[in-house]
């Protein structure tokens, strides 16, 4: 039978349609692996056209040998931030001068080299990039909020294929992240406990929807995942802020999103994917009932009219299902296993 499903951190409602229900193994990707060259003499991001970005904010290494990541404002950005954050208001109409950062952060010197396939010492200067300008971001007054994502594949949004992750910190902070935050707070009113290091428990104990476990994170397909494969990390610590991350925890979820991102490219042939690091605002760094986390989503079906609509979402795939077939996937693995 189908079942509706709620979204503990949204109350947001989806529909598990068993009914149509598919096999992990139905939603692989049908199409030869990507064909992408090593290198691209027209790529902006590929190494010796450092002159055709903007000037880096950040490289690693820093030593003048040649760089793994470079992190520079981003050429197209959505936000400007030569902009004063200067606030207008009529009743109905609300503006902000579009004050911003948009940070791109070039993953590899490799234009062909997918995060999937890096090592765990390249995810992790990547990550150590995103922490280095978190951090930095999150002193600025003048940003409430900074969203860390990747987009991997034309599917997900990506216009340029060189490897890459965006940071963007905006003035305001979303309505969708300020109801998740209002959620967690009355949850740990009601019940003086982490919502989330609550659910983490309940997985741990559960098992079913467990994907991988290593020393510090844990990797899990969502129980009211809204589309199929959406695979979520959490720490086991708890900690509001991606900013509170150690450099253990830095390793270890190097080692974890390589276990995640290896397991969603050799099991469903390279799917196009988004991730996103979702982190307290910087206001709300030390909270207890907050817990930051990343959710990578694979792009293996589209919205309709209905999602559109209603805001609801249709899934095909159990998330037991997707976890059993994604623990079964065989890459090299440091995780401990389920
Ligand atoms: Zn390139
Ligand atoms: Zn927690």
């Amino acid at each position: 039978m189908p079942e509706l499903r709620q979204n503990q951190f949204t109350k947001e409602w989806v529909i598990i349609a068993t009914e149509r229900a598919k096999r992990p193994e139905e939603l692989v990707v049908q199409r030869a692996l990507r064909e992408v060259p090593r290198y691209s003499e027209k790529c902006p991001f590929c190494p010796g056209n450092e002159n055709k970005t903007p000037p880096e904010v950040l490289r690693y290494p820093a030593n003048g040998a040649p760089w793994q990541v470079r992190v520079f404002p981003n050429k197209f950005a959505a936000l400007s931030r030569d902009a004063e954050p200067r606030r207008s208001f009529e009743r109905s109409h609300r503006r902000i001068e579009g004050f911003g950062v948009h940070d791109v952060i070039v993953e590899t010197p490799d234009h062909s080299m997918a995060m999937a396939n890096m090592t765990e010492a390249e995810i992790a200067s990547v990550l150590r990039a995103y922490k280095t300008r978190y951090d930095e971001l999150s002193l600025d007054p003048r940003i409430a909020h900074v969203t860390i994502f990747k987009n991997h594949g034309a599917g997900a949004g990506t216009s340029l294929e060189h490897p890459h992750s965006q940071l963007i910190g905006t003035p305001v902070i979303s309505s969708q992240v300020r109801q998740r935050f209002q959620e967690a707070l009355r949850h740990w009113d009601d019940y003086g406990d982490c919502m989330f290091c609550e659910m983490i428990r309940e997985e741990m104990f559960h098992r079913q929807r467990i994907v991988a476990v290593t020393e510090h994170f844990v990797a899990l397909e969502f129980f009211a995942s809204a589309t199929p494969f959406s695979t979520y990390l959490y720490p086991l610590r708890h900690m509001a802020s991606f900013g509170d991350i150690s450099a253990a925890e830095i390793d270890d979820l190097a080692r974890m999103l390589q276990t995640v991102l290896g397991k969603l490219y050799v099991g469903l042939n390279d799917p196009d994917f988004n991730f996103v690091i979702r982190s307290a605002p910087a206001e709300s760094a030390g909270v207890k009932y907050y817990h930051w986390y990343v959710s990578v989503i694979p792009r293996l079906t589209r919205v309709a009219g209905f999602e559109l609509g209603s805001g609801m979402f249709i899934n095909t795939v159990l998330p037991e299902d997707a976890a059993e077939f994604l623990r079964n996937v065989k890459v090299e693995e440091p995780a401990i296993s389920v």
